[in-house]
């Protein structure tokens, strides 16, 4: 009884989206003339999603619900659909209907050609603010320069994978998860699809400033060092000028002259450099945070109720 697709959708507070959701999924999948189930994965919600994803999964015996305990995160859910998933391939998307269903055939198209991870590009991108899609194009491109993994720009969790890559997927076990970039890393035949990223169908968008800033941080200090490197090489720099300048005050003093002026200068440089230091203290403290919540080891999340254990990978 393993279905051919598992189609992950975390949902944080989506109750409006949910219904249309799976009637869209429905009429997508159905064409497919193959098996398939849809995983929805509660993420703590408070407005009614979660009785909705019950009677979903007593409607449809496809549907498999998954509830936590509360909310874990949206990379969390997700990671939670796919130790749950059972299909050959797996495909993830958000419950808000902003990627629209219709894609996964295409999707589904080049994973029969051979490709183990199909992700989806957005194109354009609907019904977004101005400062959403800069701070996303930025965070992107940032992104890509800085990691040693080569993450596709433009890029969300909108993709379907492959059972051999959900299989290494769910064996790399860390907490600050950034999916995208751990997809990218497992490697194999990797192609993009580029679709046109729909409005949200119903509801606000549920990942304010500060959760785009904790991804962005996830993503950096789990895909790079460079953040760390720059305390090395802004020490080398402050090391280097002052090794250059103390030759230039002493030679200035011989010659009668006077290089600086005043407690201003002093202030300033002081300033500057403890600024700098609590700069590379604090990115230390990211690391070292993140590799204090993985010492402790704690389950990545807690499911209330979900399908039997026996069904999990
Ligand atoms: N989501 C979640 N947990 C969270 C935040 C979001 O499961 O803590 C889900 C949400 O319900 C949606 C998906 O993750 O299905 C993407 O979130 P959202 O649409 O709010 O993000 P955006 O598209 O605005 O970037
Ligand atoms: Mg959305």
């Amino acid at each position: 009884m393993q279905p051919t697709y598992s189609i992950i959708a975390p949902v944080y507070n989506e109750r409006e989206s949910l219904p249309v959701l799976l009637d869209r999924l429905q009429g997508v999948m159905d064409t497919t003339g193959e098996s398939w189930e849809l995983i929805l994965v509660d993420d703590g919600s408070t407005d009614g999603s979660t009785e909705i994803i019950r009677a979903l999964g007593e409607q449809d015996e496809r549907v498999r619900p998954v509830i936590f305990a509360r909310n874990f995160g949206h990379q969390i859910a997700v990671t939670a659909g796919l130790d749950y998933s059972r299909g050959q391939a797996v495909v993830i998307i958000d419950a808000d209907l902003q990627d629209p269903p219709e894609v996964i055939l295409e999707l589904i198209a080049k994973w029969k050609e051979g490709f183990e991870v199909v992700y989806a590009v957005r194109g354009e991108r609907e019904g977004e603010t101005w400062f959403k899609k800069t701070t996303a194009s930025l965070f992107y491109r940032l992104i890509y320069r800085i990691t040693d993994v080569k993450i596709p720009l433009d890029t969300g969790d909108f993709r379907l994978m492959d059972r051999k890559v959900v299989n290494v997927m769910n064996q790399m076990r860390e907490r600050h998860r950034f999916l995208r970039g751990m997809s990218s890393w497992v490697g194999f035949r990797q192609v993009g699809v580029t679709y046109r990223r729909a409005a949200r169908f119903a509801g606000v968008t549920k990942y304010p400033f500060s959760k785009m800033l904790r991804l962005a941080l996830n993503a950096i200090t789990s895909f790079s060092y460079f953040p760390l490197q720059l305390a090395t090489y802004m020490g080398f720099f402050a090391a280097g000028l002052s090794i250059l300048t103390i030759p230039v005050i002493v030679v200035m003093r011989l010659i009668g002259q006077q290089a600086f002026f005043g407690q201003a200068t002093t202030l300033v440089a002081v300033l500057l450099l403890g600024g700098v230091q609590l700069i590379s203290l604090g990115i230390l403290g990211e690391y070292l945070g993140r590799v204090y919540d993985e010492v402790k080891g704690r389950p990545l999340y807690i499911v209330s109720q979900g399908p039997s254990d026996e069904d999990k990978q």
